[in-house]
């Protein structure tokens, strides 16, 4: 083969195969570190938390899977809720996109769980291992006792963290309190055993060894969202014209006449990157927008006696010199949507009742007559969603002198279930509107005229 293409090949295949070259982030103070951890310790806290806290004697994030329910603080939601879940995944979805396109990757940056978790992981190593360099250090010398000690403490702490979130996460599922049960008697179910043991070990892989490579090679939002970019979307971007040329220099010495920019060449924006990459080199799929590089470059900046944000928050249009535009037509058309899902969201649920009632027709006869009037027959499904069980009363109304034929007065539905109530309905042909009239069937519970729902159904007759 010819020798050219032969390199070409192995480079090829050196890309495309290329071992993973292990970052060591340096560890970054300034204004976004603190947003960050921030934002890490309120996420953290209220995942760790939900499950411990209880709302009249339910946590406040349960997801009850065996009894068909998913309490969220006040509010017990039932499948047949799926309509406020189909709600809550537009919601998210279209906040995405929104943020996305308005501040870039804010959601990797600061609340996504592979940076939060990663952050978690990073701080223990820096804990345990020491500073950037004392970790390339560690790992460079020969196998010693300290070094095998070191590693050894480090990822017992890793597999504790990956352990607590993995329980946390299936408490989420089993109550924390039965979870804590089966834990300390040793009798865990062989579902939430799986389950713990799988969220452990991703959560110790992802955060402890891959990091980063989840962001490059197997998150796909990463890869979809330069679709939501525009040149007025905020991006992370160093000054080239500002920076360039880079280059060392001593203090006090005039550098712009000696042709130099503003930046110093010190690399610490490529060394707090957590994804190793230099955004010197422009924008980056790579980069996940945490703003390390521009907290370690204020701070070189300020050093240095020069302005700040040589690495900041832009927009293309502003590198370019042109105008920014906030407000524009896909960031209006996602607030609208926005504004119209909430409240879509808020009415729903403010006119949601805990009962719910469905009407199936026999299928067997559209009607019949008998003692000269026309009958129709359905299935009541009474759904209570309620904490408690109700007695129940039914109504049908909708047809002059319409008369309602039930075994019982009144059923008992028991909190969390259905109960199936063969009911007849009778009315006079001349009272009817047509081959098809509606009729409305009211189910309210005895106890609490509040509790009410009322459906609407057909009433079906002879052609007229
Ligand atoms: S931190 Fe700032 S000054 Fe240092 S290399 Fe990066 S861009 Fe240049
Ligand atoms: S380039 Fe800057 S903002 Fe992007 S990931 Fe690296 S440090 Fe974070």
């Amino acid at each position: 083969m010819n020798p050219q293409v032969q390199a070409t090949a192995a480079e090829i295949e050196q890309s495309l195969y290329e071992q993973r070259q292990k970052i060591y982030p340096r560890q970054v103070k300034g204004i976004f570190a603190v947003l960050r951890v921030s934002t890490i310790f309120v996420l953290l806290g209220m995942y760790f938390i939900f499950p411990w806290i209880e709302l009249n004697g339910i946590p406040v994030v349960w997801f009850d899977l065996p009894g068909r329910k998913f309490h969220v603080f006040n509010y017990t939601f039932w499948p047949q809720d799926f309509l406020y879940l189909a709600f809550i995944l537009m919601l998210l979805a279209f906040s995405l996109f929104f943020f996305t396109a308005l501040a870039g990757r804010l959601w990797c940056g600061y609340s996504c769980p592979q940076t939060v978790w990663t952050e978690v992981y990073l701080w223990i190593e820096r804990k345990i291992e020491g500073s950037r360099t004392q970790q390339m250090k560690l790992d460079k010398a020969e196998v010693s006792f300290k070094k095998i000690i070191l590693k050894l403490i480090k990822h017992i702490f890793w597999l504790l963290i990956a352990g607590a979130t993995a329980v946390t996460f299936v408490s989420y599922f089993t109550t924390q309190e039965e979870l804590t049960n089966q834990l300390f008697t040793l009798q865990m179910g062989s579902w939430e055993l799986i389950w713990v043991i799988f969220f452990t070990m991703a959560t110790y892989i992802n955060a402890g060894w891959m990091r980063e490579q989840v962001c490059k090679y197997m998150c796909p939002y990463a890869r979809f969202q330069s679709a939501m970019f525009d040149k007025d979307t905020l991006i992370i971007s160093y000054d080239e014209k500002r920076g360039e040329p880079r280059g060392s220099r001593r203090p006090g010495t005039d550098y712009r006449a000696e042709g130099l920019g503003d930046c110093i060449n010190c690399t610490l924006c490529v060394q707090v990157c957590p994804t190793g990459i230099d955004i010197r080199n422009g924008l980056q799929y790579e980069c996940i927008g945490c703003s390390a590089c521009i907290d370690v470059c204020d701070d070189v900046m300020e050093k240095m006696s020069y302005p700040k944000g040589l690495i900041r928050y832009t927009t293309q249009n502003a590198i370019d010199g042109k105008p920014t535009k906030i407000l524009r037509p896909r960031i209006i058309i996602y607030m609208i949507i926005l504004a119209l899902f909430s409240s879509l969201f808020v009415y729903s649920l403010s006119q949601r009742t805990a009962i719910n009632l469905d009407i199936i027709r026999d299928r067997n006869q559209l009607y019949r007559e008998t003692q000269g009037l026309i009958e129709n027959i359905y299935t009541l499904k009474l759904i209570n969603m309620d904490e408690e069980g109700h007695e129940f009363k039914i109504e049908a109304g909708g047809i002059n002198n319409l008369i309602l034929l039930i075994d019982k007065e009144t059923v008992f539905v028991e909190a969390g279930t259905v109960a199936d109530l063969p009911v007849r309905l009778r009315a006079s042909e001349d009272d009817l509107k047509g081959r098809s009239t509606e009729v409305q069937f009211t189910l309210t519970a005895v106890e609490n005229n509040d509790l009410s729902i009322t459906q609407t159904g057909k009433f079906l007759g002879p052609i007229q």
